[in-house]
C-alpha cells in the first residue's frame, strides 16, 4: 500500500491522505479510516489516479457527501475516491445546466431557484452531491433525478469514458444502473430544467425545508431514510407503528421524529446503528410479516 501511497502522492493528481477516518466524510459522522483518500483536483487526475490504482490491483471506490453511507467501524480497505471539490464546475445555458458529479445538490438547487430554473425544487434538504444523487436517483416530494437528467458522463473501470442517456441510466426507485449493472463514477451530468416563476420556485423549496424541519431530524447527524419504502408501505409508519422511535442501542438511535431515521444521539459506533437496524427489521418483521431492506449503504469491513 505504501508504494502505492506514495505513487499517487507523486503524480500530484490532488488530495491523497492516509488512514483518513472516514466519520469525517459521512453525515452520520461514523466510520472507520480509508487506507488512502483521495481528492482529484479535477476529472484529468481522477482518470489518472484510477489508472495508478488499478496499476497496483488495489480495491477502490467511489463516494460523495457521504450522506447515503454506513462505513464500518473497522474502515474501508484499498481507495477510497472522493469526489467533491474540484469535480463541481458548474455552466449554465438557458434551461441547460452541465455540473460536476461533486457539486452539492442543495447548492444547486438554491442558486437554479434565484435564476428562476425549476425542476430540482424537490432536493431542498438533499445533502448529497450530483453524481450521489444520480447513482441513488435522489428523490423527495413526488419528483427524483429520474425527471431532470438529460445525460451523465461515466468514468468506467476499464479507464472509458462515456455519456449515458436518461434512457440508459435505467433510473427506478432510488436506483440507476450505476448501481451493479454498470458501475463506474458519475463526472458530469446535464439537466434539463424549466423557466419558471422565481418566487414560485423559491416558494416551493422554502416549503419543502420547512416540512424536512418539521418531520425530520435535521438536529443530529444522521445518514437519511434507512430503510427502503416496502410499498405500498412506508418505512417510517411501520417504525413508528411498531413502537420503536425513540428505541436506543449504545449512542444510535431511531429518532423520535420519524420512525425511518437512526441518528447518531452521540458517540454512536457503526456496530451500534447495524445491531439496531438488526433489532428494528426484525421487530418489524415480527410485527407485520415484512421483510424491510436497507436503503442507506453499508461499505467496509464489519
Ligand atoms: C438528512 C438527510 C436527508 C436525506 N433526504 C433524502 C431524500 O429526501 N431523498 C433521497 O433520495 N435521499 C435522501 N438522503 C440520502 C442522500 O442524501 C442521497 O442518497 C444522496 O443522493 C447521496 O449522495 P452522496 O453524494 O452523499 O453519496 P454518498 O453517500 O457519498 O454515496 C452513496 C453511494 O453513491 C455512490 N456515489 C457517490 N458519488 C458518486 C459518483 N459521483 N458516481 C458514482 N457513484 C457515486 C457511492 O459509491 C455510494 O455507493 C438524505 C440524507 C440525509 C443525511
Amino acid at each position: 500500500m505504501s508504494n502505492l501511497l506514495n505513487d499517487l502522492k507523486n503524480a500530484d493528481i490532488g488530495k491523497v491522505l492516509e488512514n483518513e477516518p472516514l466519520s469525517k466524510h459521512t453525515t452520520i459522522r461514523i466510520g472507520g479510516p480509508a487506507e488512502i483518500l483521495i481528492e482529484p483536483s479535477n476529472s484529468e487526475m481522477l482518470t489518472k489516479a484510477l489508472e495508478i490504482i488499478k496499476t497496483y490491483g488495489t480495491k477502490w471506490r467511489a463516494i460523495g457527501r457521504g450522506s447515503n453511507l454506513l462505513v464500518a467501524d473497522k474502515g474501508i480497505e484499498g481507495v477510497v475516491i472522493k469526489l467533491g471539490s474540484g469535480m463541481d464546475e458548474m455552466e449554465i445555458d438557458g434551461d441547460v445546466i452541465t455540473v460536476g458529479g461533486g457539486y452539492s445538490i442543495i447548492k444547486l438547487a438554491t442558486l437554479i431557484s434565484k435564476r428562476g430554473l425549476s425542476g430540482l425544487e424537490f432536493s431542498s434538504g438533499i445533502p448529497g452531491s450530483v453524481g450521489g444523487a444520480v447513482y441513488m436517483n435522489a428523490g423527495a416530494h413526488g419528483s427524483d433525478m429520474s425527471k431532470i437528467v438529460k445525460k451523465a458522463l461515466v468514468l468506467f473501470e476499464d479507464g472509458t469514458l462515456e455519456w449515458l442517456t436518461n434512457e440508459e441510466l435505467e433510473f427506478s426507485y432510488r436506483t440507476s444502473v450505476l448501481q451493479e449493472k454498470r458501475p463506474g463514477i458519475c463526472i458530469q451530468v446535464v439537466l434539463q430544467l424549466q423557466e419558471g416563476e422565481k418566487e414560485d420556485i423559491v416558494a416551493v423549496m422554502q416549503k419543502n425545508k420547512d416540512y424536512r424541519r418539521d418531520t425530520q431530524p435535521w438536529n443530529f447527524p444522521c445518514a437519511g431514510s434507512i430503510f427502503r419504502n416496502p410499498l405500498p408501505n412506508y418505512a417510517g409508519q411501520l417504525v413508528e407503528d411498531a413502537g420503536l422511535k425513540g428505541h436506543r442501542i449504545g449512542g444510535a438511535q431511531v429518532s423520535d421524529m420519524h420512525g425511518n431515521f437512526i441518528v447518531n444521539a452521540g458517540g454512536a459506533s457503526a456496530q451500534d446503528v447495524f445491531d439496531l437496524i438488526e433489532f428494528v427489521k426484525t421487530k418489524v418483521f415480527e410485527k407485520y410479516g415484512i421483510t424491510m431492506e436497507t436503503e442507506v449503504e453499508i461499505i467496509g469491513s464489519k
